[in-house]
């Protein structure tokens, strides 16, 4: 790890994909680590306000703003050059996977990049097939792992499973929407477990790899224990948290197969990855045996990943949150129930 005298972590760092669900958490971890931190940002078409207040919260934190398109080889070649870049980070979204792969002709024309993670974040795309339409994206990684690899170009896939949230199956971002308040929908017998990871700690885990020489041109599966849950057991824990049961309806593996043939994007992918998940077991089905294999919490065994009862117990407070945001302040119901319980449509919880 290159330390400045600062005794902060010194590597020079350019995000992609910043402004997006993945990237904010890994933009946020990098700049805490105190590397000097760039991000590329899009131009084109003005941001949604909720991006710009994102580009702006992460200046204000330190990020140098760069705008340009990984698609423009000669022009990332000129930012990495010029900003002596030593590591790349991507975390561009579904719909640009391939994009990436004139980021890595550019990585390899400059040829002083240290470590490139790619766009992955997910599931090891070479263990598992999904069917249609995430197959495709699994084969557009694929083929990014393959031109990294090619070049050789030193790397390293964080394979972080899924986001510490209710797993909806028809929703691109989970964590930004909170987990159910009316029904829990379980998919096939709600027994296959998966292991769920906070944004906060997939940022902060992937800063850890980019500094660490074990981790070079290996997979690093994030499969902390006790975060490991079936949908089942997730349910249970939600009712616990909001002191309620809620019924339960299956979602057969007929049914998550039928959105997938749906072939709406985003919606279809979500949903083969689901099945994925929750029927196939793709997290869980196999033994990290290959040379190539880490894992996270053996690598930094002194570092703890958050738990899946204390992210629950945030989302408790959003529902409250979003519960007195709603209220008109003259409700004097409203504001009462905001300390110490909320009432919604019937629905109530009482904060301990
Ligand atoms: P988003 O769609 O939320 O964000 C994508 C980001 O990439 C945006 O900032 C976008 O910029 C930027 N971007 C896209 N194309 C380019 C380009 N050509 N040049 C520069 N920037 C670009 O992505 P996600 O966070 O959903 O996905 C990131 C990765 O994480 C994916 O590999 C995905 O599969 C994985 N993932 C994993 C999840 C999990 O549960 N494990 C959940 C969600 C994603 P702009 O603002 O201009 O569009």
């Amino acid at each position: 790890l290159a330390l400045a005298t600062n005794g902060k972590a010194s590597g020079r760092t350019l995000i992609v994909g910043s402004t997006g669900f993945i990237g904010r958490f890994v933009a946020e971890a990098c700049l805490d680590s105190g590397r000097p931190t760039y991000l590329l940002v899009r131009s084109g078409s003005p941001p949604s306000p909720s991006k710009a207040q994102t580009i702006h919260t992460l200046r204000n934190k330190g990020a140098t703003i760069l705008t340009g398109t990984i698609a423009d080889q000669k022009l990332m070649e000129k930012i990495m050059e010029e900003h002596k870049i030593e590591v790349v980070i991507s975390a561009v979204g579904g719909t640009s996977i391939l994009d990436q792969l004139r980021l890595v002709q550019a990585i390899k024309a400059v040829g002083t990049i240290k470590r490139f993670l790619p766009s992955e974040f997910g599931h090891d795309i070479d263990r598992t097939d999904p069917v249609e339409p995430g197959l495709q994206m699994y084969n557009e990684k694929r083929e990014v792992r393959r031109a990294i690899e090619k070049a050789g170009i030193p790397y390293t896939y964080i394979c972080c499973n899924s986001i510490a949230a209710w797993p909806y199956h028809d929703n691109t971002h989970p964590a930004d929407v909170l987990p159910p308040l009316d029904r829990f929908h379980i998919y096939g017998d709600g027994n296959v477990k998966a292991y769920f990871v906070a944004g906060s700690d997939i940022g902060k885990f992937t800063l850890k790899v980019v500094d660490d020489n074990r981790t070079i041109n290996k997979s690093v599966h994030f499969r902390p224990e006790n975060n490991l849950f079936s949908i089942n057991e997730l349910a249970s824990l939600w009712e616990k948290k909001i002191k309620r049961s809620l019924p339960r309806i299956t979602i057969t593996e007929e049914d998550l197969l039928s959105a997938a043939n749906e072939m709406r994007i985003p919606e279809s992918i979500v949903a083969s990855f689901t099945h994925d998940i929750f029927i196939q077991g793709c997290q869980i089905n196999f033994a990290l045996d290959k040379p190539t294999d880490l894992e996270a919490t053996s690598l930094y065994p002194d570092t703890q990943f958050r738990s899946v009862d204390e992210c629950f117990d945030e989302f408790v407070s959003k529902v409250i949150e979003d519960h007195v945001m709603n209220s008109k302040p003259t409700n004097s119901e409203g504001l009462k129930i905001a300390k110490p319980t909320v009432r919604s449509e019937g629905f109530v919880i009482t904060l301990s």
